[in-house]
């Protein structure tokens, strides 16, 4: 989606895969500053092990603690996290007053955080977190001590959802719970999807399958379904916009998206 947005703007530049071991992740991050690489995407395994390899880190991406979007300054690499700005972007095209919203995000994995900052960011009252392992739970709070969204932040366990699934005007899925090959799979029981309340948002961070099971058990209760295509094509836009310093189509990337993925 990267190259079919440059091609489209006539740009001389090309977005390209380096599979980096661990042990090697400076070594390439000091080849691609003596080769005048612009930027650079950095995922699974390296988005924390990139953070002492950067000179500046956006506050986005100290909250998240991890880093997705790389760009070249005069004083060196600086970075962020535009997986927040991805996974807002379709709710900030939804009439809601989210000062009046409850948000409910299952998993407390890399994604729910950029979740909990992005929801944050869109000022929801409250932040719940549900979690299946309650040590890792308790880390993840006190993880976000010190840090603003700390005030809105909740957390339960999985047990708990029947109490707060009726509350919540937005549920987010941020575990891997229905992701292709395991299209069966949701992250919720027909039980618990009947506790949705009347006009809920249900997003699902996975975009293939598309529709994921939960999201058609959500929608056939009657919630609005959100899927995780757009935020992938969001987060790319932004992180290109930022190499490029100019606005990208972000039409033309989700169409490029959309036919690698065999949807169109
Ligand atoms: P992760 O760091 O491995 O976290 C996964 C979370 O899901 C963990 O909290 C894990 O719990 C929980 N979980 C896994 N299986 C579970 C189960 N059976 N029951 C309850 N909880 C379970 O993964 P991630 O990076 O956050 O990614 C999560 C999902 O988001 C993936 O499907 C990924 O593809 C998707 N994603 C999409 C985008 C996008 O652009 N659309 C971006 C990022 C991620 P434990 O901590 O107890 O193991």
């Amino acid at each position: 989606m990267h190259n079919a947005a440059i091609a489209h703007l006539e740009l001389d530049y090309v977005y390209l895969p380096f599979p980096i071991a661990p042990e090697n992740l400076a070594a390439a991050v000091a080849g691609f500053a003596a080769i005048d690489v612009q930027g650079f995407s950095i995922t699974i395994p390296h988005k924390q092990a990139i953070l002492p390899l950067l000179s500046t880190i956006s506050e986005t991406a100290q909250a998240v603690g991890a880093v997705n979007t790389v760009w070249r300054t005069d004083q060196g690499w600086s970075g962020t996290n535009t997986d927040v700005e991805g996974f807002i972007a379709p709710l900030r095209e939804q009439a809601r007053d989210w000062s009046q919203t409850i948000a409910l995000v299952l998993g407390n994995g890399g994604a729910a955080r950029a979740v909990v900052v992005g929801l944050a960011q869109l000022g929801c009252a409250e932040i719940w977190v549900a979690g299946r392992n309650a040590a890792k739970l308790e880390v993840f709070q006190h993880s976000w001590q010190g840090l603003p969204e700390a005030a809105k932040l909740r957390t339960c366990t999985w047990d708990a959802l029947p109490d707060h699934l009726p509350t919540a005007g937005l549920v987010v899925n941020a575990t891997p719970i229905g992701m292709h090959p395991h299209v069966d799979q949701s992250p919720l029981s027909e039980a618990e999807i009947a506790k949705l309340a009347t006009g809920c948002i249900a997003y699902d961070l996975i975009y293939t399958p598309n529709p994921t099971r939960f999201l058609q058990q959500a929608q056939a209760h009657g919630a609005r379904a959100i899927d995780g295509l757009e935020m992938l094509v969001q987060q790319g836009a932004a992180a290109l916009q930022i190499w490029l310093q100019q606005p990208v189509p972000v039409e033309v990337m989700r169409q490029s998206l959309q036919q690698y993925l065999g949807w169109v």
